[in-house]
């Protein structure tokens, strides 16, 4: 029974995030029955470029985006970095198109991303939440969730490239086993390495967000996952918010956030030449 879901479900990855799956679901379903006249989105490539123009969010009456700009193209790798509540969260949510801003616009190419059809949107992109939603299915179905025609060896190989072999092992009936919401209950760095895995096995979608993709994780493995995450970044366009400065050795260009706003963005070089707000975010949770 769970085919026709994840079916429908890999086409709104929205649903990844969570809790709030089902009302975005339908929020999603009314977006698409409404659809008026749509561009073709092209697929992202190493040509491509996104532009952010003067977004303004807020959740309720308070603003929790002012004015956030950026200029993005082809396989960057954007680090978004800022203390708890800059809103960080907030603008890879706006970027996966599942919230909407109040103003200012997102274009691809020079079109807002509106123009196309949140589905052929969503289809490029692989979003990565900070918890992870974890299907009730076998873990085979939730890594496969973006390639389902993945093979039993393609699995096996993402399953170790994020270090589940432990977990596999303990299951009754290893990678068909079912796993999630009221069965076997996962640790949120499980969860993590779940989401990580579908990323892993996904040959073909160019843009990947991440969100704190690793928080869960102590340290150590956090490093040691780390080393094999980068080839998976190569040729794609990458947003990866973190509050963990040693990612942004890794990022073309970094933002720094703070109170709903760009402080201060640029290469690492120009940002530790800068005496701002990343050297201040730096000195309060620690050296680079
Ligand atoms: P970060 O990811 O940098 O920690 P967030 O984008 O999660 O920041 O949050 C930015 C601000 O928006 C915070 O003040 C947070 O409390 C608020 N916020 C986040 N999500 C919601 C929500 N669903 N409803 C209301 N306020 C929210
Ligand atoms: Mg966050």
């Amino acid at each position: 029974y769970f085919l026709p879901i994840r079916d429908f479900s890999s086409d709104y990855h929205a649903t990844l995030n969570g809790k709030n799956s089902m009302g975005a679901i339908s929020k999603i379903l009314a977006i698409e029955e409404e659809k008026v006249e749509q561009q073709d989105l092209p697929t992202w490539s190493s040509e491509s470029y996104l532009k952010i123009n003067a977004l303004d969010f807020g959740y309720k009456n308070e603003p929790t985006l002012s004015e956030v700009s950026l200029k993005v193209k082809g396989y960057q790798k954007i680090g978004i970095i800022g203390l708890s509540g800059a809103g960080k969260s907030t603008l890879i949510n706006l970027l996966s198109g599942f919230l909407k801003p109040q103003a200012g616009q997102i274009s691809v190419n020079g079109i807002e991303i509106s123009s196309f059809s949140q589905h052929d949107w969503q289809k490029q992109i692989i979003y990565i939440p900070q918890n992870p939603y974890i299907f009730r299915a076998t873990l085979r179905d939730n890594i496969t969730f973006y390639q389902p025609d993945a093979t039993t060896e393609q699995v096996h190989e993402a399953i170790r490239v994020v270090g589940l072999e432990q977990l596999v092992s303990e299951l009754t009936q290893g990678i068909d086993t079912v796993i999630g919401e009221g069965s076997r209950s996962l640790s949120g760095g499980q969860a993590q390495r779940i989401a990580l895995a579908r990323a892993f096995l996904d040959k073909k979608r160019k843009i990947l967000l991440f969100d704190e993709p690793t928080a869960h994780l102590d340290i150590e493995t956090e490093v040691e996952l780390k080393e094999r995450m980068l080839p998976l970044m190569e040729d794609h366009l990458v947003f990866f918010a973190t509050h963990r400065l040693h990612w942004m050795q890794e990022m073309d260009q970094i933002v720094v956030m703070e109170h709903g706003r760009i402080a201060e963005q640029g290469t690492l070089k120009d940002l530790k030449q800068h005496n701002g707000s990343f050297i201040r975010l730096s000195s309060s949770v620690g050296r680079l």
